[in-house]
């Protein structure tokens, strides 16, 4: 067993660390104000080709690995959450065509995606079908050598900035089939939604899309028919380590504020870090994030060995979600009233790490996957 990354794991780290600090961090409090889509980030990332690190070259990738990949996430998490979200989406996207798309689909679609001319958008949520995706009730409907979509999907990261979204529909009724499309926004009947106002993640561009007979040609189809649900599942699999990273990201950013003020500030004639009850603070945050860290490096591993992975996304995201959610907080309360204000980053590290237990399967679907697979 060997608990050292390799020399080109390193090297990521090390790159996407100077470039999120230099370029992200200095401006992630004004995206969050003023709830500005960072493009010009999206597209840095797309210079360094962190757009497309998990497929291959040939197809404009960078083919890293998901343990590179994870990294890299963590790191730009740390700066800016609202960045990271973007880029994990897009690099899910890019990643799903590689795997189920045909040449074709491959050719046109992943060069773009990995060269930041506009982003991926995953559409599988709807009003009335989220932790239930399987629910869902947008339709594409075969007609001459096309399919025409109806229906609404919600909360869709990336709507309104992407290149080409992946929409999965019914494709018939009974026996139930759902497939997945590749739909470009241009597709006219491609309607986007006004942005949704969130809590954090401010600056990620989260939209709703109607489909009003919008018409896709049959080569749009992604995968093959029905297949549309484990294709988004899969897919779902690997977004999860990478949500747990951007949870670890975040909190770690947190947990260096608050100790850096615990060394700094002083009451009772004493810094704060002198205090028993901040130093547990600490210390049980930063146990966590290891913990947590430890899991995704597991399932991260696991996926790029292609060995199966469900389970161990799944608790690598609800432990590191959950756990980056309970190190922010003890971050604000470390800072005490400053915590809560937004001159310091942590209110901001708070507010972005909430989506973490509800994204990409809220916390109690992941426990539903694991219990699944113990109970089975
Ligand atoms: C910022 C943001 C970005 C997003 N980006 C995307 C995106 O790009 N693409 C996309 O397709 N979706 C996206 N989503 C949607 C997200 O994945 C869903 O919000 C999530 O899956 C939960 O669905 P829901 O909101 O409908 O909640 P519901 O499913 O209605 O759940 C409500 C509550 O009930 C609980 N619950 C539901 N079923 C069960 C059960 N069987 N057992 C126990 N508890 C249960 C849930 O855990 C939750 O606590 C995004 C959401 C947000 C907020």
């Amino acid at each position: 067993m060997e608990f050292r990354l390799t020399e080109e794991q390193l090297q990521v780290e090390e790159m996407v660390r100077n470039l999120s600090r230099k370029e992200f961090a200095p401006k992630a409090a004004a995206v969050d104000e003023e709830g500005r889509y960072p493009g010009e980030n999206h597209r840095r990332l797309a210079d360094l080709g962190l757009l497309g690190m998990l497929y291959p070259a040939g197809y404009g990738g960078s083919e890293a690995g998901a343990v590179s990949y994870n990294i890299a996430l963590r790191e730009v998490a740390a700066a800016c959450a609202s960045t990271a979200v973007g880029m994990a989406v897009t690099n899910m996207v890019g990643e799903t065509i590689f795997l189920h798309g045909n040449e074709a689909h491959r050719r046109k679609y992943l060069p773009m995606l990995a060269g930041g001319r506009g982003a991926g958008a995953f559409a599988l949520t709807e009003p009335g079908a989220g932790s239930d995706a399987g629910g869902l009730s947008t339709t594409a409907r075969a007609e001459a050598g096309a399919f025409l979509l109806n229906g609404s999907k919600a909360f869709i990261t990336n709507g309104a900035n992407a290149c080409v979204a992946i929409v999965m529909a019914v494709t018939q009724k009974s026996p139930r089939k759902i497939s997945a499309f590749l739909v470009e926004p241009a597709t006219p009947g491609f309607l986007v939604g006004k942005p949704e106002r969130k809590m954090g993640l401010k600056g990620s561009d989260t939209v709703s899309l109607t489909f009003e007979e919008c018409r896709v040609p049959e080569s749009a189809l992604l995968g093959r028919p029905g297949d549309g649900l484990k294709i988004a599942l899969g897919a779902l699999d690997g977004g999860r380590i990478g949500i747990a990273s951007q949870a670890i990201g975040i909190a770690g950013a947190a947990l260096g504020a608050a100790t850096e003020y615990a060394k700094e500030r002083k009451q009772f004639g004493r810094t704060l870090g002198e205090f028993q009850a901040i130093q547990w603070m600490l210390a049980d945050a930063a146990t966590e994030l290891e913990a947590a860290q430890l899991l995704v490096y597991r399932a991260a591993f696991l996926k790029e060995r292609k060995a199966p992975h469900t389970r161990e996304a799944s608790m690598a995201k609800v432990f590191a979600t959950e756990a980056g959610n309970r190190a922010c907080l003890k971050a604000v309360q470390v800072l005490g009233g400053y915590g809560y204000v937004s001159d310091y980053p942590v209110e901001r590290n708070l507010r972005d790490v909430k989506v973490g237990t509800i994204y990409e399967g809220t916390s109690e679907i992941q426990r539903l996957v694991i219990s699944r697979s113990l109970l089975r």
